[in-house]
């Protein structure tokens, strides 16, 4: 065999790939830190934290199982930081014949990667990483014609295609879709179980990630890092999360409470996005749990959690590839608004804004809900110039990749797509915030008043937006009902929640 380097990134630690069935000694498997992923936008530091540091376990677990490593880290003194250069380097100086690689999820390490492939003089080829359920152009070529990209009619070939949830050619009780049982409120009916929790010592990463003076954002415990960080932890992260929380999952998908960060939701997205664990084996474990414990988890339960996984997963994928490089441009409603300043502090009167973004800050993670119906309603109210919303995602959450990040907030929450990934824009006034969550209560705002002293923004700010779009937006038959109400409102009421509006983002910075 050539004597052959095989590149590993930092999201690609799939232990499963058939790359590692066998020890060969003429393979190199390269890892390595570098200022280019640090650095392409600024991180939340738990999220550099959780990459270094499983990269660098899985190296020690794969080393042990004979294969040979060469890892980078971001402080060596041969670390060019950049994967062009390292690569041409390490092929130099170590008389690589060929060069091999996992396609990578990114658009913007897709390109990196080809351009490298032709500067090279040696022979190249790339594989598939073996993680997900459906390969890059499935979606493109299923929705082949169409303007928009439904992800209901995804969600059922894909549970037809891969045998999940079936009886025969029928859904498994019967509907494809529980969501109208998933909504409901937290009350404390049901006590929520601890989180599920590690205490890795990560200091020495952040010693590391110190002394390169890598910039980042929000707060880490070196002590006590609870993200599982290898394959072992990941699996028992599931197996906690199918024993203890999916019992409700589905019941409070939804909800959001100011003293609960993390409800019933299975935290695991870092490790699938990571690769520690695979989207089939988690699925997997999902319906062994139900089928032995039917008197205690429901279908409603696991279809709702199953369809986040191969649906929305691999949908979002799906979109990702049919769509870039122009969807990283996508701006439908010309939205060219700074980002508040209180996203990066959590310093705000809005207790819901408060309580995710300083949840966001301290543990780089929010629920699905949060991040759509708080941060991006609000970042969609204020008219935010998508870049910038899409910077402060990317870079904020500890599962932020731009594959799964750009899909769901450039699309799904801003509809800067224009309704590829959604057909209307998820938008809400303080009416949905206070239905969903507690966080109205001993807020600074009153969730009723729309107009006048400590009206809730998210009222005037609502019907401001649905004015200043009308061309955009009457035409949508899912928004023609919002606009009736709109024009049934009496010209004094319209001028004064325009105004009140006009107030609140000329002040934004303040509310
Ligand atoms: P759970 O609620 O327990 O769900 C289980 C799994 O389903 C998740 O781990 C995830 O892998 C998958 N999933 C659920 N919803 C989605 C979705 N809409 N798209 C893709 N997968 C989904 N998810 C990311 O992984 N990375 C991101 O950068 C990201 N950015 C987001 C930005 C915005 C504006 C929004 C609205 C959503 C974003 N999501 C992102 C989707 C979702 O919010 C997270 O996957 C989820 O909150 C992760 O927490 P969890 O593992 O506890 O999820």
């Amino acid at each position: 065999m050539k004597k052959t380097l095989r590149l590993i990134l930092g999201d690609q630690l799939n232990q499963k790939h058939s790359w590692f069935k066998e020890v060969n000694h003429d393979i190199l498997y390269v890892m390595m830190e570098m200022r280019q992923e640090t650095d392409y936008v600024t991180h939340h530091i738990q999220k550099v934290v959780a990459f270094f540091s499983a990269m660098r376990a899985f190296k020690i677990e794969m080393q042990e199982k004979g294969h040979q490593f060469l890892y980078l880290g971001i402080n060596d003194a041969n670390n060019k930081q950049s994967l062009k250069e390292n690569i041409k380097r390490i092929i130099e100086e170590r008389n690589i014949e060929h060069f091999e690689y996992l396609l990578p999820d990114e658009y913007r390490l897709d390109e990196q990667l080809k351009a490298l492939c032709d500067e090279i003089t040696i022979s190249s080829s790339s594989v598939d990483t073996e993680h997900f359920l459906t390969q890059r152009n499935d979606i493109a070529t299923f929705f082949k014609g169409k303007k928009q990209f439904l992800m209901e009619n995804f969600y059922r070939k894909m549970r037809k295609d891969h045998d999940i949830l079936m009886e025969g050619k029928e859904p498994v009780g019967g509907k494809w879709n529980f969501d109208h049982d998933n909504r409901n409120k937290y009350k404390g009916e049901v006590p929520i179980p601890p989180a599920y929790s590690y205490k890795n010592d990560v200091s020495e990463v952040i010693s590391d990630i110190k002394k390169a003076n890598i910039k980042t954002i929000g707060f880490v415990d070196a002590e006590n890092f609870h993200w599982p960080i290898d394959r072992k932890q990941a699996l028992q992260f599931a197996r906690y999360f199918c024993r203890e929380l999916l019992p409700h999952f589905g019941t409070y998908q939804d909800a959001m409470h100011t003293e609960e960060k993390f409800l019933f939701h299975s935290r695991i997205s870092f490790a699938l996005n990571s690769k520690l664990i695979g989207p089939k084996e988690l699925v997997e474990k999902i319906i062994e749990a139900w089928k032995e414990n039917q008197d205690k988890i429901n279908i409603a339960q696991v279809e709702g959690y199953i369809r986040q996984v191969i649906g929305w997963r691999e949908y979002m994928r799906g979109i990702y590839w049919a769509k870039m490089p122009d969807y990283a441009e996508k701006n439908f409603f010309e939205h060219d608004r700074k980002l508040p300043d209180f996203y990066w502090t959590g310093e705000t009167k809005m207790r819901c804004m408060e309580k995710s973004i300083k949840q966001s800050l301290s543990e780089a993670y929010a629920h699905h809900i949060q991040r759509l119906m708080v941060t991006g309603n609000f970042a969609l109210l204020n008219m935010t110039d998508p870049d910038e919303v899409d910077q402060w995602y990317l870079g904020i959450y500890i599962d932020a990749i731009e594959w799964v990040e750009i899909t769901n907030t450039r699309g799904m929450s801003q509809f800067a797509d224009g309704g590829i990934v959604g057909s209307k824009p998820y938008l809400s006034s303080a009416n949905y915030m206070h239905k969903m969550s507690n966080y109205c209560t001993n807020c600074h705002y009153d969730h009723k008043k729309k107009t006048g002293d400590r009206a809730c923004p998210f009222n005037s700010l609502y019907w401001n937006f649905y004015d200043n779009h009308r061309d955009k937006l009457a035409k949508n038959q899912r928004i023609a009902m919002m606009y009736r109400t709109w024009d049934k409102k009496s010209a004094q009421e319209k001028e004064e929640l325009l105004k009140q509006a006009d107030y609140y983002l000329t002040h934004v910075n303040e509310l």
